[in-house]
């Protein structure tokens, strides 16, 4: 499906981004991916795409240091070829009550997700605009849509995902270049593995599905956007997240 094409995964060492970037790899796709501080991790993700027979390029790096996220998406088109799929899912998270998030609490996660993935689509898009053709997929959060208690910064930068993606893909759609997100529920990854036991187990019960959903479910969805069968999706935030925001 994706043969000749090269996806750019930011965050691809462990969990969304790691089963998307296998999931494009396994589909033909030579992958450029970044990380923040994972080094082990990323070496057995880029082992992986390599033994699938697909080309990788993958550095350390934090996507919220504009410049150096410009330096990884130059090296990773003069090494690859120009971007055809841009996976803009690096992100972290604070989590503490809202009378005590500091200036710096919110600009680390404000700055990580949103300034982090709209300056990576704009380094991408840049390069997709004399080929007049692309897909960018930005990862938001049901979280963004919901809210939460103890993460207002993270649900502001990710309901400001889901704005920035409608805006760009009015821009982008009309010369060829798409644009989506993707908002997951709970997904069994390191970032919800460092809630106590307890509270994923009460947050299972309350699912409709009773379970937090897998990576690969969420790499599903974006093979689907990026791939044949999604050119009618323009701007849209599709959210994959066991029932738990119904819309
Ligand atoms: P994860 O912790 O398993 O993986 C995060 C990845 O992002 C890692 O590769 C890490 O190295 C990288 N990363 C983190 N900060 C970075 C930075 N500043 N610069 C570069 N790379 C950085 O998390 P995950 O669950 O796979 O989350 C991936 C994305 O999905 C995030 O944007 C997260 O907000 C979003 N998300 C996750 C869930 C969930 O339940 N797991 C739900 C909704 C949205």
């Amino acid at each position: 499906m994706f043969t000749g094409q090269v996806a750019l995964v930011t965050g691809g060492s462990r969990g969304i981004g790691r089963a998307t970037a296998l999931a494009f790899a396994g589909l033909g796709a030579d992958i450029g991916f970044c990380h923040l501080d994972d080094g082990a991790k990323a070496e057995e993700t880029a082992a992986e795409i390599r033994a699938l027979g697909r080309r990788v390029v993958s550095e350390g790096l934090d996507v919220s240091d504009v410049a150096a996220g410009r330096g990884f998406a130059g090296r990773v088109a003069e090494a690859l070829g120009a971007v055809d799929i841009l996976f803009n899912n690096a992100g972290a998270n604070i989590k503490k009550p809202f009378e005590e998030v500091t200036e710096d609490d919110y600009d680390r996660v404000v700055d990580v997700h949103l300034k982090g993935m709209f300056f990576m689509a704009q380094n991408v898009y840049r390069t997709m605009l004399p080929r007049k053709r692309g897909c960018i997929i930005n990862v938001a959060s049901q979280l963004g849509i919901k809210g939460g208690p103890q993460i207002a910064a993270y649900c502001a930068a990710k309901a400001g995902i889901a704005g920035f993606t409608r805006a760009l893909a009015w821009e982008a759609a009309p010369v060829g270049i798409r644009v989506n997100a993707i908002a997951p529920g709970p997904i069994d990854t390191d970032l919800v593995r460092r809630n106590p036991e307890a509270w994923q187990e009460a947050f299972k019960a309350r699912l409709p599905v009773g379970r937090f959903g897998t990576a690969e479910e969420i790499a599903a969805t974006a093979v689907l956007l990026a791939g044949p069968h999604g050119g009618f999706y323009v701007g849209a935030t599709l959210s994959p997240n066991g029932g738990d925001v119904m819309y």
